[in-house]
């Protein structure tokens, strides 16, 4: 029992992880959240392999994310009639367990509210470190000290912009964004994806358990300077589909009431180092790929191996901050090269490359190919050595 504090920026899937492991190894944990309450929304993500197996279980959430698993569902690429043109069978998108992203954030939230300190909708605004610790100013105005503070705020990190710079130098672009927002349920073929495609546009809508949701993927335009601007990445996700033939209009009509809406730009996270000094990164904050490249997977493991990192420490982060960087770092490429480019995939930038993205896929879709894709996306999950860090559930 260390006793140390830890700060954590960020209640999405890694930082709610993190928060439950180390308690466990007994560390005093506070974890600050920007949003009002957990966010919900977000499609399914889904766990393969053996590790995020194990991690599931060590976790303590495997039989409840069982329970709350979704099933597994087939992509169908229409044309603007609705006539399937191509099926891509659901193991070609789908791993040995899915789970909505929200009731997944929300899971893990329930397990740690009693024993962490969470505080919603405030942010860091400032971090000096000490030769003892982090003093830290919040947007709210209070200030706190921490031994640690570790970013487990996504994408658009705001502690990696405190402690390391700006977004700008670690951040890449692919030129895709992608949103996605609840739809009402009559709109999906339950149990199914369909992808309707024009050049450089892809709206894909899925559904499952009496819901749907509506996913929209571009290329090409900027998106909203300030990333936190809901009302103008509405309107851009309005004027690029708008006249789109197939369910376009129909899903457009429900984004301003869609539940869970959720929009990025499709980018890769590349830092040098993920900590300095007291201050640390973790998920999509410092190795994020925003979709395809098994972010949630990616979340429980470095959150289990930090944590066991900075308990077989004794907290020292001098030792634990490398010794889980060279555990996690060869993990965290061979996950981002998995995520490759998908919004290529989802919205191919011209009709000859849509037209080759189907044909490619006819041949990816046969079972020797099947099992090759899946045994290298299982290849990528596993690409590491779980140590046992000598704490249960
Ligand atoms: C609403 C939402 C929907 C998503 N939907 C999908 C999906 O459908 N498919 C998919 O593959 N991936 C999705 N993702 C990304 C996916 O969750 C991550 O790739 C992965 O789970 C790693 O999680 P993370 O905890 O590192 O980051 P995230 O899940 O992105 O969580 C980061 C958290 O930090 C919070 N935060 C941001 N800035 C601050 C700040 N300044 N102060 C405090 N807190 C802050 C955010 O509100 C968020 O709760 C979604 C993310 C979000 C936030």
């Amino acid at each position: 029992m260390t006793g140390k504090s830890v700060l954590i920026s960020g209640a999405g899937i890694a930082g709610p992880a993190l928060a439950l492991w180390l308690h466990r190894h007994g560390f005093d944990v506070t974890v600050v959240e920007r949003a009002p309450a957990i966010r919900e929304g977000g499609q399914a993500v889904d766990f393969r392999g053996a590790a995020h197996l194990a991690i599931l279980e060590r976790t303590g959430i495997l039989d409840d994310v069982k329970a709350l698993q979704t099933g597994g569902s087939e992509l169908r690429v229409v044309d603007a009639e609705g006539r399937a043109r191509l099926t891509l069978p659901e193991s070609f998108t789908g791993g040995a367990v899915e789970i909505e992203r929200g009731k997944l954030a929300d899971l893990l939230y329930r397990r740690t509210r009693d024993r962490v300190e969470y505080l919603f909708g405030d942010s860091i605004a400032e971090l000096t470190e000490t030769a003892d610790g982090v003093d830290v100013r919040f947007e709210g105005g209070t200030r706190r000290r921490f031994d640690l503070v570790v970013g487990a705020d996504g994408l658009h990190s705001n502690v990696r912009r405190l402690a390391f710079g700006p977004e700008t130098d670690f951040v890449k672009p692919s030129g895709y964004h992608i949103a996605l927002y609840e739809v009402p349920a009559h709109l999906a073929v339950q149990g199914a994806s369909e992808l309707y495609n024009q050049p450089g546009r892809g709206i894909s809508i899925g559904g499952g358990d009496g819901r749907a949701h509506a996913m929209f993927v571009f290329h090409g335009a900027e998106g909203p300077a300030d990333h936190r601007d809901t009302e103008a990445q509405k309107r851009l996700v309005r004027e690029t589909f708008t006249g789109l033939p197939w369910k376009t209009a129909a899903a457009l009509s429900a984004l301003d009431e869609g539940r869970g809406f959720y929009f990025d730009s499709i980018s890769m996270v590349k830092m040098d180092r993920y900590s300095k000094g007291r201050v640390v990164l973790i998920g999509d904050a410092g190795y994020g790929a925003t979709c395809g490249g098994m972010g949630a997977g990616m979340g429980l493991v470095a959150a289990y191996v930090l944590a066991g990192e900075l308990a077989a420490a004794g907290g020292d982060h001098t030792v634990a901050f490398p010794a889980y960087e060279a555990q996690i770092r060869g993990y965290a490429v061979e996950c981002q090269k998995v995520a490759g480019n998908a919004g290529l995939f989802l919205a191919p930038r011209t009709a000859r490359g849509i037209k080759l993205r189907d044909r490619l896929h006819k041949i990816l879709t046969r079972p020797f190919f099947i099992r090759f894709l899946d045994k290298m996306s299982r290849k990528a999950a596993e690409s590491i050595d779980l140590k046992d860090y000598g704490v249960g559930v």
